[in-house]
């Protein structure tokens, strides 16, 4: 009988915890290294579009969302003074009642929810990966703490500061979009209008754009202010903010905005930034996924979709995949995720200046509005795992069997 084989993943954020979960689904043995002494995220939201949620449902998290995230019914853009621009578009076709098909979700209870639906055994914390090198048909780890540990697949999934891009062959170096983002929570009963939040608002203008939407079943609004600036990123990666600057940044601005800022009792900064999609991004017995592959600016919010995609495209090209097989199957990763990650990463880009273009001519406000209406639909209406079938079919390789479980879509 084949033996099954064993992927170790560096890194047990929200990419590398859907990783293990799916690559588990499908009967591989994955396993999660994460540098961190024990679990902790920050207090912050995040939406999951339709791309990521139909893969989530497909290893049975459907009501862990439903009791955790809020339902997600679109994005409404409103001009600094309130005025509709427009709105996300809408499916082609519309879902049965009672079905959801996105959320907004608390960044630490999702990430609770993954880590709960993973065997104990699968995740190991304290486990900082400081060097990982192909041997034979093995991949051997090593780990700041002095242990070991050997696999037959590497993934790195340890974000935008990757040390695996490294041990991959690369250096390259995140770049700056010019803005960083101010992020809070804010108790919904002190927001008289948040009881009938059912969707992501954005307010833009001046070179800024602000969003709320609803986490943790309506009982928190979350907040993301992005503003221009010339800070360093190292120095400005996520550090406390300070609501004074940020209620000036937005000085005159929607009252509901302002309720919002006057609501926080504190707010993180972000510094905003992608990388130019890299060269390559599989070795023989090594790969990468997640922010450690594709880092993107967060306009469309598709950081996490996309890693989640990434971890279910591997997750159906290494299943049914012998020893042999790893190199050609991590060659096929690469080519089925690289040309879609690098568009979604300059969409991405294309949404920021579209939020910041009020000032612009309205011909460029409307050619940036096409864009980002025709990337709702094709970002948001994927199937990776179909993809994945798809092209294991033109490579010549037999479907793997999970494809039973995609069909039951
Ligand atoms: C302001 C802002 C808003 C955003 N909003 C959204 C949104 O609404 N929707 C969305 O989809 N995305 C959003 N994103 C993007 C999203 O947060 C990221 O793309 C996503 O978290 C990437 O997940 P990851 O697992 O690849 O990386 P990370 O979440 O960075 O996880 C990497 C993990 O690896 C660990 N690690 C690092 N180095 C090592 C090592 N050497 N060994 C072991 N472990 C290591 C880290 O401790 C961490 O736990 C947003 C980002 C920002 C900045």
């Amino acid at each position: 009988m084949k033996r099954k084989l064993e992927v170790a993943i560096a890194g047990g954020g929200i990419g590398g915890l859907t990783a293990a979960l799916a690559l588990r689904a499908r009967g591989l043995d994955a396993f999660v290294f994460e540098q961190a002494p024990a679990f902790r995220e920050i207090g912050a939201g995040i939406s999951l579009g339709a791309n990521a949620v139909l893969l989530l449902k497909r290893v049975g998290l459907e009501n862990r969302l439903k009791s955790n995230g809020s339902a997600n019914t679109g994005l409404t853009l409103l001009t600094w003074q309130g005025v509709p621009v427009a709105t996300s578009p809408r499916p082609a076709n519309p879902l049965p009642p009672g079905e959801v098909n996105s959320y907004t979700v608390h960044r630490a209870e999702f990430v609770t929810l993954l880590m709960e639906a993973l065997p104990k055994e699968a995740l190991h914390f304290g486990h900082r990966c400081v060097k990982a090198e192909e041997r034979s048909d093995r991949v051997r780890l090593t780990f700041a703490n002095g242990s070991v540990a050997e696999a037959d697949v590497f993934v790195g999934a340890d974000g935008i500061h990757s040390v695996s891009q490294r041990e991959i062959g690369l250096r390259t170096r995140p770049t700056s979009e010019g803005c960083m983002a101010y992020r809070g929570l804010i108790p919904a009963e002190r927001l008289p209008w948040a009881k009938d939040l059912n969707s992501l608002k954005m307010w833009v203008g001046s070179g800024r754009s602000f969003i709320c939407y609803p986490v943790s079943r309506g009982r928190l609004v979350n907040i993301v202010a992005f503003v221009p600036t010339d800070l360093d990123c190292a120095e400005s990666w996520s550090a406390p903010g300070d609501i004074e600057k940020l209620a000036a940044e937005y000085a005159g601005w929607d009252t509901p905005v302002l309720q919002m800022i006057g609501a926080l009792d504190e707010t993180l900064r972000w510094g905003i930034y992608d990388r130019a999609p890299l060269p390559y991004w599989s070795t023989a017995r090594m790969t990468l996924l997640g922010d450690a592959a594709h880092p993107m600016v967060p306009h469309f919010g598709q950081g996490a979709g996309q890693a989640i995609e990434d971890g279910f495209a591997l997750a159906a090209l290494l299943e049914d995949a012998d020893i042999e097989q790893v190199p050609a199957r991590l060659k096929a990763y690469q080519q089925l995720r690289r040309d879609r990650t690098s568009r979604v990463q300059a969409v991405s880009r294309e949404a920021g200046r579209f939020y910041r273009s009020e000032h612009r001519s309205s011909a460029e406000r409307e050619k940036h509005l096409a864009t980002w209406t025709s990337a709702g639909r094709w970002i948001f209406d994927y199937d990776v795992e179909k993809a994945a079938t798809e092209l294991l079919s033109e490579l010549g390789a037999p479907a793997p069997s999970g494809t039973q479980r995609v069909s039951r879509r």
